[in-house]
């Protein structure tokens, strides 16, 4: 059970107004706000113990290597990966699919050869997946959407041939709210002994992810999304991947030797962390994701799915409403339209109502050329949203339909 007043009371920017009104923060799945414990977590290791790790002899090097390495073992429990050196810390979500790009497609992958994305995917798992394209002469195949939002997995199935290297699939849509059936997605790839990767930008942080138990090749989500720092993220990969995968980016770390003839690379994780990484990131990320444990990942996914049940039916009664993907198995993520009205005009009149919502295409500019639409309004819901929250944004959504008409 959630007790929301409670939560509430330990995220500071949902105490603020914008204008009028306290906020309604309805944008989570373009970044989640901090508690207090990621907030302090990363003031005190500036204030008290700010140091280069992995480098140093001195004291306050020594306590943030060991805080630094402690947070990889925090992730690894929290998505259950077999070695710690799985865990490769990243700028992001973004940072890592152009990793597994870049290093998966300049080891396995050669001319003619063929990858599987899906429609719903993000830009960032599309973009990178083309730019390694444009450098192997490889061919990208695409699962499709149906109007509901779900992958045709029937069509999915059809795509494989001896030439499918890897598939690259979300787990939850960001645009449409589904979580993608990525067992079977998996299920099926291994059959064909294809390997996934699976971007977990949007499915971390809204159910538990096991990812020995999902056998998933490679998985990848974000801090700032889960309630942690911007600016660091996670790359899981089977060890057996990452230790035949040449090094992304060369620096400092990511070496054992170095002469001007010849380089050798350091071990897992190190190979793929060149440079000063953000560390007091990861330490942030490891605060939010005791937060989140502590809160409990199924209890968040079923308050949540409350928090959905409740929103779709109420945005429902508004006429004229047209709400895109509505999946039986969604996360906490509304996409729609109202009548005519365009989703900016929509945005900007929540705006003035304290409601903050996103508009546009959400970097999926497929699936909304899919539906034949620009972009959306979303509002995606977080375990600190409320019901009386959502009342209020119908209410406001049915006053911008009155000034409109
Ligand atoms: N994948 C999905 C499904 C997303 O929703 C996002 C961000 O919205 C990303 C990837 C990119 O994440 P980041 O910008 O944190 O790297």
């Amino acid at each position: 059970m959630i007790d929301v007043n409670a939560i509430r009371n330990d995220f500071p920017l949902l105490q603020q107004k914008i204008y009028n009104r306290q906020l309604v923060y309805f944008d989570n799945a373009a970044t989640t706000q901090k508690p207090q414990t990621v907030i302090d977590t990363t003031n005190e290791y500036y204030q008290k113990y700010n140091s280069n790790i992995h480098r140093g002899v001195h004291s306050l090097s020594e306590k943030m290597t060991e805080s630094y390495e402690n947070a990889r073992r925090t992730v690894k429990s929290f998505i259950n990966a077999q070695h710690q050196h799985e865990i490769i810390f990243t700028s992001g979500t973004t940072e890592a699919v152009n990793l597994v790009a870049f290093s998966f497609g300049e080891k396995f992958i050669k001319k003619d050869d063929e990858i599987i994305l899906s429609q719903l995917e993000h830009h960032s798992n599309i973009v990178p997946w083309q730019l390694m394209c444009e450098r192997t002469g490889a061919k990208i195949k695409v699962i499709p959407a149906t109007y509901t939002g779900d992958l045709d997995l029937s069509a999915y199935e059809r795509l494989f041939s001896e030439k499918t290297k890897i598939v690259s699939v979300n787990h939850v849509s960001n645009s449409l709210g589904t979580i993608n059936d990525i067992e079977k997605i998996i299920q099926i790839a291994h059959c064909h002994n294809v390997p996934v990767f699976i971007d977990g930008a949007q499915g971390i942080h809204h159910q538990p992810v096991d990812v020995q138990k999902l056998d998933c090749d490679f998985y990848a989500f974000s801090g700032h999304k889960i309630y942690g720092p911007t600016g660091i993220g996670v790359l899981y990969g089977k060890e057996k991947w990452l230790n035949e995968m040449p090094p992304y980016k060369g620096g400092g770390d990511m070496i054992k030797t170095v002469t001007f003839e010849k380089t050798t690379y350091n071990d897992l994780p190190f190979k793929f962390e060149a440079g000063t990484t953000n560390f007091i990131g990861a330490i942030g990320l490891s605060a939010a994701i005791k937060y989140i444990e502590k809160i409990g990942r199924q209890n968040i996914f079923e308050y949540e799915d409350m928090l959905l049940k409740y929103a779709t039916e109420k945005i429902k009664t508004i006429p004229d409403i047209r709400i895109y993907g509505t999946s039986e198995n969604k996360i906490s993520v509304i996409s729609f339209l109202v009548g005519k009205i365009h989703h900016f005009d929509t945005g900007m009149m929540l705006d003035k109502m304290d409601i903050a919502v996103r508009t546009g295409n959400h970097c999926t500019q497929p699936i909304m050329k899919f539906y034949g639409i620009e972009g959306t309004v979303r509002a995606s819901l977080s375990f600190y949203n409320t019901t009386s929250e959502i009342d209020y944004l119908v209410e406001s959504l049915l006053k911008i339909k009155q000034l409109f008409a």
